[in-house]
């Protein structure tokens, strides 16, 4: 019931419930998700029947705990959580502690026989409600930017000063309580509100706040960022308070049932002694380790849970083997121990970074808690990536110090210069820097900074505080609890312990795999994908299931090679003007260039011969690296003044060349000029001008296809024609490739050389004129990235002027280049195959846009049935594992 009670109240319900489970949860109950739809709809009013509602549950919950709620001898208090149907950790408000004033606390101090316990909870309250409730929930804006929660903190820190103390702990009643009378005067000064001393009225406050905080500015940033619907709204828990601070015999945590770091089946987790909740996540104290297997560098020397309550340990234990075998998959919990006694407060999925999650999905598998199906679906195909994640060079590593060590919360290398704000993050970031946040503190407030940071780095909190688990959940390169730093956010630089200091806008490197920080940048490598069994294991499952092929864009053997090696099953797209880019492209570029400034089409075909040679020598060796396996050539796309030069000496040396003045050749390039090159002379439009052009490059193709089969490897060229609108154009360019394969097989001896012939369908009438296409064509490959441009009106390379806005305002889900528009540009991909295959039944249909390596946009082609789709070498696993779950 997850979507009624949200995610942290579906679960506690289960687990206090459920026949298998009746496990040890406070009472409660929970304040549903459509209670806060309702308060939305209307003006922030509650439903009528909601007070009477939560006084009969209240009214229960008395009776289960035997305590009352505001009784000053025997006070019940509750805690106020919020719980979306999606875990949004740390993105929403709490209250802790309600139902205690200058009365109740007389009773709490009786029951608990410990008043230093009960004013620091009543200081928590007091801190908490002004903050959460009475700023945040009313809408008030922190005066000179400093919140309330932050002058309570400033003036905690005072006191602790005063008394020569470090930690809260050894603040004494009295301080605790002078604090309670302080904090409340400052709520006075400062929110010009008192602190309500009706429990009734805190309890309503409080859930207000968490309502309210659904519309807070970080749970709305997140949202965006998970595409989290903002209708789903979030349920509230009122739960009975157990405590962790009640003294030495008390303690809180966090642990998983799996490591989510590296995925391994240990039970690993945090507790703090004497402690609540909060302080876990909120990094302020450094945790212990709950057993010897979660002990990292700066635990090492404090006492397990283990050994530390050895009964409790080996129940809780107990409890997650149980709740992981009950959920079937790894459970992130939270645990409470008050005097002995343990409390479990919330369990839930736990979230994990991409190496963990193929281990878990793999390992369960085989430990034969779940299917594989399942396993398949367990990954989210985009984690996949983290699998690909580049690591520095160990060798290289092993010779650069190590700045400062902290604990490797999120895998990975990372290099990026220094900020420490997110709004610098976010900033530099959009000047297109990377960037590595530098905080002190894990708030969730700087949620838009991680997101567009290269890595996270904070001198506080353990591998469960919220910056962790955030950039866990992203894949994220992320180092928390790097206390040997001391940062100094005003002056913008941190000083390491040895005294080095690191400046905003400094190089360092991260490794988020051990912990480390290096000054400068160093080289990134990419891993070895074989050595992960697991990942080996989940993609054999993957491609029992997948029915799609997938296959790569690719120009280049290295290329092709990289893409064979994760998995790529024939070359989708080979973009034939790669090779007169980059490396060794300078000859070939120069005879194109020559064949471009050519006036007369003698002096370009003896230019074309001249190229000839390179285009021969490079399909050729793409085609021997996919031993026979489709390779889809695509002939010259570009409008051809993009391989004009601009420098004067390249120019000089053409003209000469050419035996052409200065003049003359400016004045070729000028005729080359167009106002709208991307719907100009381009694509099938530069072989209908110059069918010399497509006739070198279909020689070369059946050349080398034919030359390979006489040495006895085989391949199989797809001649693929781009930006074509109609049949006739296609007709056109097929006469000419039938001319030159007889050709071709008469000057080889060769009987025949096996190949397709074939279109993109990148323009919106090719689509729509599929049927007629198809008589011509034995293959479709959408080209999705023109499609898209052409179907918007949105132009590929200036979409970064507008697309911000766009999805600001929500007038659009996404950018429709990364994830196909299935509802527009979708129809008319499903318009062109069902068209297209009424003429041909086995039209093999294609993608080959950049849509072909996003997990959404594959599980859209598998279902309009498509034979492939194409992509970038690195989002090739990504395809096949979403080709595999579109197919379950
Ligand atoms: C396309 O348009 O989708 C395509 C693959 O071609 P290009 O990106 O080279 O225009
Ligand atoms: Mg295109």
């Amino acid at each position: 019931m997850k979507n009624l009670l949200g995610g942290k109240g579906a679960n506690l319900a289960e687990m206090a419930g459920h026949k298998d489970l009746k496990l040890p949860v406070p009472p409660g109950f929970t304040i549903t998700t459509e209670v806060c739809t309702y308060f939305y709809d209307n003006k922030r009013q509650y439903p009528s029947t909601l007070e009477k509602q939560i006084k009969d549950a209240l009214a229960q919950v008395e009776k289960l705990m035997g305590k009352k709620f505001g009784d000053v001898k025997n006070p019940l208090l509750m805690s106020v959580r919020s719980g979306a149907r999606k875990s949004m950790p740390g993105m929403m408000d709490t209250v802790l502690n309600i139902g205690l004033n200058d009365e109740t606390i007389q009773g709490l101090i009786a029951e608990s026989g410990d008043e230093r316990f009960a004013y620091d909870a009543y200081r928590r309250l007091v801190m908490m409600y002004a903050d959460v409730v009475i700023e945040k929930a009313g809408g008030m804006e922190p005066a000179k930017g400093i919140g309330i929660r932050k002058i309570m903190d400033e003036r905690l820190e005072e006191v602790k000063k005063e008394k020569g103390v470090e930690l809260d702990t050894d603040l004494s009643a009295d301080d605790l309580k002078k604090l309670v009378k302080e904090f409340k005067a400052l709520t006075k000064k400062h929110l010009k509100q008192d602190f309500p001393e009706t429990p009734w009225d805190q309890l309503m406050g409080g859930v207000g706040a968490v309502f309210a905080s659904w519309n807070g500015k970080r749970a709305i940033e997140y949202r965006r960022i998970e595409r989290i619907p903002d209708e789903w709204g979030t349920a509230v828990n009122v739960q009975a308070m157990v405590f962790g601070n009640m003294g030495n015999d008390s303690c809180t945590g966090v642990a998983f049932t799996r490591n989510p770091g590296n995925g391994e089946n240990k039970f690993y987790g945090e507790y703090l002694v004497n402690a609540q909740g909060e302080d876990v996540v909120a990094g302020i104290r450094t945790p212990a380790p709950i057993n010897q297997y979660s002990k990292n560098d700066h635990s090492k020397n404090l006492t397990t849970l283990e050994k530390f309550m050895p009964e409790q340990y080996k129940e809780l234990d107990e409890i997650q083997q149980r709740l992981e075998k009950h959920y079937k998959d790894m459970q992130d919990i939270e645990f409470t121990i008050e005097k002995g006694k343990l409390y479990m407060l919330q369990c839930r999925v736990g979230k994990r970074n991409g190496v963990s999650a193929v281990k878990m999905a793999a390992d369960m598998y085989k430990e034969g808690m779940i299917d594989a199906e399942t396993a398949i679906l367990r990954v989210n195909p985009n984690q996949l990536v983290e699998l690909l994640l580049p690591m520095f060079d160990p060798d290289i590593e092993k010779t650069h110090k190590v700045i400062a060590k902290g604990l490797p919360a999120g895998p990975g290398g990372a290099v990026g210069r220094v900020v420490f704000s997110s709004e610098d993050a976010v900033e530099w970031a959009s000047k297109g820097e990377k960037v590595i946040l530098v905080r002190e503190e894990t708030s969730p407030e700087d949620v838009d900074g991680m997101h567009k940071s290269e890595a996270i780095l904070t001198t506080k909190g353990g591998m469960t505080s919220h910056a962790a688990l955030v950039a866990r959940g992203w894949g994220k390169c992320c180092i928390v609890g790097c206390s040997e730093i001391s940062i100094h956010d005003k002056e913008k630089y941190f000083v390491t312990k040895d005294g080095k200091k690191i400046k905003e806008g400094d190089w360092v490197s991260l490794n988020g795999s051990k912990g480390t920080v290096y000054e400068g940048s160093l080289p990134l490598i990419d891993v070895d994908l074989n050595k992960n069994q697991s990942y080996k294991q989940l993609m054999t499952l993957v491609d029992k299931y997948k029915t799609m092929g997938v296959r790569t864009n690719a120009d280049t053997p290295k290329d092709v090679e990289q893409a064979t090696y994760f998995g790529a099953e024939g070359v989708g797209l080979f973009r034939t003007e790669h090779m007169f880019y980059g490396e060794g492209s300078d000859k070939p570029l120069f005879l194109l260039r020559k064949m471009i400034m050519s006036d007369t089409e003698q002096e370009r075909k003896s230019a074309l011969n001249e190229l000839f040679t390179f285009v021969k020598r490079d399909i050729k060796a793409t085609l021997e690296v996919m031993k026979g396996n489709p390779v889809t050539i695509r002939l010259l796309d570009p409008p051809l003044h993009e391989f004009v030069p601009h420098d004067k000496a390249k120019l000089q040396e053409l003209s000469k060349e050419l035996g052409v003045s200065m003049s003359i050749l400016n004045r070729r390039i000028l005729a080359l000029h167009e106002n709208n090159p991307m719907l100009g002379h381009r694509g099938v439009r530069l072989g209908v001008s110059y069918p010399e052009i497509t006739e070198m490059q279909v020689r070369a193709i059946f050349e080398a296809a034919g030359e390979l089969q006489k040495e006895g490897v085989k391949a199989f060229p797809e001649i693929m024609i781009p930006v074509t609108c109609g049949r006739h154009e296609l007709s056109h360019q097929k006469a000419i490739v039938d001319k030159v394969y007889d050709e071709t097989l008469e000057k080889l001896g060769v009987k025949k050389i096996p190949y397709l012939y074939g279109t993109m369908i990148e323009i919106p009438r090719a689509a729509l004129k599929a049927d007629s296409m198809a008589m011509v064509a034995d293959f479709f490959s959408f080209g999705t990235n023109d499609l898209t441009q052409m179907s918007f009106g949105f132009s590929r390379d200036d979409i970064g002027g507008f697309l911000p806005k766009y999805l600001d305002l929500k007038l659009l889900p996404g950018d429709p280049f990364v994830s196909i528009d299935q509802s527009g540009v979708g129809e008319l991909i499903k318009i062109g195959v069902e068209r297209g295959r009424k003429t041909k039944p086995n039209l093999k249909v294609g993608i080959c846009g950049e849509h072909g390596g996003d997990a959404e946009s594959v599980k859209f082609c598998h279902s309009i049935g498509m034979n492939y789709v194409s992509c970038s070498p690195f989002r090739v696993p990504i395809a096949r594992l979403a080709a595999a779950q579109a197919a379950i």
